[in-house]
């Protein structure tokens, strides 16, 4: 956290936000859920080091409205500046699958997969979860299988455009997550029917996960935003509005 700090004076940022992972489908080796208190901890330690980056506390809930006592715990350990809510994972078959294990799995409907993904994501936004920013709405495009068509928006419009218009309805922002630097999750295609459901504010994450990543794909995500006709809020969460 300490060398992500260093990197966001490096580049210029005004802000960072840590938005750790409180996950509790666990799919992956090693993986654990956040440690709320030992989070907050070290997060002051990098306020009391870097005085002139303002540091924002927040978490990524994921799948929260499938462990809502979960998410209750970890959002009483404090205010945090920053809630973001995602789905990383659907039930198929009766076995938790992250959209990034799709294409290694045999036999599986990878498109039936994706709008699957797309429908749990609107079981979380019409839930009464309290997240404000939809993360990474088409996640599962990072992950697509070789030898599948290339993912196009309009191959999920109407789950895509559900998806958008309960998070218009419930307030949300739409997080245009730039994948360090890779891949505009989601692109402006998305961002201009956020608009046009009425969609209010944008808000960018790098999804660093490393120093050296914070910030990455930043500018082209501007360019991207501004050209679907949202406008620089000038606000500490870096927030577009139309
Ligand atoms: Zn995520």
């Amino acid at each position: 956290m300490e060398r992500s700090c260093e990197r966001a004076i490096e580049v210029g940022l005004p802000a960072i936000a840590f938005t750790e992972h409180a996950d509790w489908a666990l799919v992956h080796e090693g993986q654990h859920s956040v440690d709320i208190a030992g989070y907050l901890d070290a997060v002051e330690r990098c306020r009391a080091k870097f005085k002139g980056l303002r540091i924002l506390t927040g978490v990524e809930l994921g799948e929260p409205h499938w462990y809502p006592r979960e998410t209750a715990e970890v959002l009483a350990a404090g205010p945090l500046d920053q809630v973001l809510g995602s789905i990383h994972c659907i039930r198929l078959d009766g076995e938790l699958l992250d959209a990034s294990q799709f294409r290694q799995r045999e036999g599986i409907d990878f498109r039936g997969a994706v709008r699957e993904y797309l429908r749990e994501t609107l079981a979380m936004v019409e839930s009464s979860q309290p997240f404000e920013t939809l993360a990474h709405l088409d996640y599962p495009k990072r992950y697509w299988r070789e030898g599948l068509p290339p993912y196009r928006e309009q191959d999920y419009e109407a789950e895509i455009r559900a998806v958008l218009v309960a998070a218009a309805r419930t307030g949300r922002v739409l997080e245009v997550n730039t994948t360090r630097g890779q891949t505009l999750c989601p692109d402006i295609t998305v961002v201009r029917w956020w608009r046009e459901v009425g969609g209010q504010a944008v808000q960018y994450g790098s999804d660093a996960h490393q120093p050296d990543k914070v910030a990455e794909g930043f500018q082209v995500a501007t360019q991207m935003v501004e050209a679907a006709g949202f406008k620089p809020a000038r606000d500490p969460m870096a927030l577009w509005r139309r």
